[in-house]
């Protein structure tokens, strides 16, 4: 992979306050679409920002190497490499794969202020971030396990 900056939280609220980097490429589905590809679950969570339960699974315990792709359109977007154990109950992550795979969202709802993170290429609802993480980038990626697709090869 090649070598690229690493993303902090000014980066973050920037990209959540100005725009986020241009994808390399964008898909668009219907509604019809989506529901036909995916599980009820990974629909609600998905494409209509839903939250699973912490600890639904035992995804965010396991450390198998590999890409997490994006369930909706397998873009790449976070290296097994990168996750880590944060007790929360959802897969965690401290940097995406590459900085414009991610699309960055101030969300307010629920009477918080948040920073919500999608697929920059079909804006699946992933997670959100938070500025807890650990060094060096500081960064959480707290993202739900439906959101993702483990690819063991890549
Ligand atoms: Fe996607």
């Amino acid at each position: 992979m090649k070598e690229k900056e690493l993303l902090g939280w000014k980066n973050v609220i920037h990209y959540a306050v100005n725009g986020s980097p241009k994808p390399d490429r964008v898909i668009m589905k219907t509604e019809a679409e989506w529901r036909e590809q995916l599980t009820p679950e990974q629909y609600r969570i998905t494409r209509e920002k839903g939250t699973e339960r912490a600890f639904s699974n035992d995804s965010c315990a396991r450390f198998d190497p590999g890409i997490y792709n994006c369930i909706c359109c397998n873009t790449p977007l976070f290296d097994a490499s990168l996750k880590f154990d944060s007790g929360t109950g959802w897969p965690s992550f401290t940097e995406p794969i590459k900085d414009n795979v991610i699309k960055y969202d101030k969300d307010i709802s629920y009477g918080m202020v948040r920073v919500e993170v999608m697929c920059n290429v079909c804006e699946a609802h992933l997670g959100h971030v938070f500025p807890d993480g650990p060094k060096p980038s500081g960064l959480r990626f707290c993202i739900n396990s439906e959101s993702l697709k483990l690819n063991e090869n890549g």
